[in-house]
């Protein structure tokens, strides 16, 4: 079992150039479940950043030098280590973050399928040859690393958010800068801790931990060593970023909010909705930004689907993500429990229905109830932002019009999800919904082989999939003459 003392994973400070930076100035990092600490980190700030640019920066020439396989190789070193040490690294993620164990060995699991997923991809970064328009020319296009990449990650998956950026850039031949959130540094840190373990040489990884996020962001997003920025979080955090980004013309990706649709036609297996929708709405205790956040029920089957899916979540258990059996963990921090507190009572106020929940859990301080809302209207403030907590919110619609206006009614275009066993239907919705991830009858989406992103202000760039390594890649042009 992880000691948190002992344990060669637990790191207490950034890593740059393949060096542990450690400072008398630290942060403490705690347990959401129960509010204790668990370790204190150095605080890194603009300084350190600078450093790990420059690294980045040194390191880059040799890294994209190597050949494919060779890159590949320790990525795939990578991806074994991180698997051997899946249980550890999934309870030191517990404990900095809350999620169920259950859940954080599947997205230990989840990261890592990234590493083993690029570190194949690297090997495929094929160019093209173009016939050319006169017989003393040839045309050869060639893709090449676009250089040093900085990101920026989230809390609520402190190792895949992380993994699938970085196992993208490594291999396309960029080196790579991270600032995880203040909230879960530690999980990142081991990871730096594996990188070193595997063999990836100084500078091409290198984690930030600090909670001067804005000064960190500042290097991160305008030095001009930066080729590349990848974002993921909040809208509004990811707006001021690109701004930020815009002086330096750094490519950009965006991982943004979203408010994804869960749509269930009077066609549906009703069952398997329910049973989707569980997995949609609670993992994470709902703080995922493909979480269906806005569930559209057809009136026939209104009714039905809401017994169906109340029996379900009555069987939710809350408790430490340690333990067994836990289905909900604890909110990340106070500032996300006012939220969700306020956003249901915000709803009751203006007529939607309690079915189930609705209040604080008196299990610990940053626990919500699993909780059911019905009657809601598109009009209220729940339906308009990012729950980020195990809130259901459900309104009714009438007809398949209704619902692809309803689902495609808002600013963000992450993911989807609708059931239905009608064929024209399903293809009719998912080519009218405005969003970038469609689930039909499938309440979970995400995966190594497929391309994760968003529309709209949900952002841009693709991650995963053989479309992965174009963000991290420029196209270069040879216009060969004369022959
Ligand atoms: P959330 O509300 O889910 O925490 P954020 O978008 O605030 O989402 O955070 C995502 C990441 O962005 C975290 O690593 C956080 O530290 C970072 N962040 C937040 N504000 C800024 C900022 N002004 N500049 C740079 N990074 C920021």
């Amino acid at each position: 079992m992880l000691q948190l003392d002992a344990s060669e994973l637990v790191k207490n400070g950034s890593y740059i150039n393949g060096r542990w930076h450690n400072s008398d100035n630290t942060f403490s990092v705690k347990n959401p479940a129960d509010l204790q600490p668990l370790a204190d980190v150095a605080d890194a700030g603009k300084t350190q950043a600078e450093q790990a640019v420059q690294a980045a920066s040194d390191s880059f020439a040799g890294w994209a030098a190597k050949p494919a396989a060779e890159r590949s190789a320790l990525l795939l070193d990578w991806y074994q280590l991180v698997m051997k040490h899946q249980d550890d690294l999934a309870r030191l993620m517990t404990l900095e973050q809350g999620k169920p164990l259950a859940e954080a060995k599947g997205e230990i699991a989840y990261g890592a399928s990234y590493l083993q997923w690029f570190a194949e991809e690297a090997k495929r970064l094929y160019g093209d040859t173009i016939p050319a328009p006169s017989a003393d020319k040839r045309i050869i296009v060639q893709r090449q690393p676009v250089g040093v990449v900085a990101a920026i990650t989230p809390w609520n998956f402190p190792n895949a958010m992380l993994a699938r950026k970085a196992a993208a850039a490594l291999a396309a031949g960029c080196t790579f800068v991270v600032k995880p959130a203040h909230q879960t540094p530690l999980s990142a840190l081991a990871l730096a801790e594996l990188s070193q373990q595997a063999g990836i040489p100084p500078g091409v990884f290198n984690v930030i931990c600090g909670t001067d996020a804005k000064a960190i962001g500042e290097v991160l997003t305008q030095d001009p060593r930066v080729a590349k920025f990848s974002f993921t979080g909040s809208t509004a955090v990811g707006k001021v970023l690109a701004k930020q980004c815009a002086d330096t013309v750094k490519r950009v990706s965006m991982e943004l909010g979203g408010n994804a649709p869960f749509i269930v036609f009077d066609d549906a297996d009703l069952d398997a909705a329910a049973e989707g929708l569980m997995a949609s709405k609670f993992r994470n205790a709902g703080q995922t930004c493909v979480c269906a956040n806005r569930i559209l029920v057809q009136s026939s089957v209104y009714d039905a689907f809401i017994e169906k899916f109340v029996e379900k979540v009555k069987l939710l258990r809350i408790g430490d993500g340690l333990e067994k059996g836990t289905d909900i963990g604890p909110l990340i921090d106070d500032k996300a429990l006012q939220k969700v507190t306020e956003l249901t009572q915000s709803a009751l106020d203006d007529g939607a229905t309690l079915l189930l929940g609705g209040h604080h859990h008196s299990f610990g301080e940053r626990f919500f109830q699993p909780t059911v809302l019905g009657d809601v209207t598109a009009e209220m403030t729940i339906s308009q932002q990012e729950i980020f907590g195990p809130v259901a919110a459900i309104q009714q619609f009438d007809t398949e019009q209704d619902a692809i206006e309803l689902a495609n009614s808002t600013e963000y275009g992450l993911a989807a999800y609708f059931y239905s066993r009608d064929i024209g239907r399903v293809f009719r919705v998912s080519q009218a919904l405005q969003f970038g991830m469609v689930g039909i009858n499938e309440g979970m989406v995400s995966n190594a082989a497929a391309p994760f992103g968003g529309v709209k202000q949900s952002g841009y760039g693709r991650e995963g999939s053989k479309y992965g390594l174009d963000d991290y890649t420029d196209i270069k042009y040879l216009c060969i003459g004369g022959v």
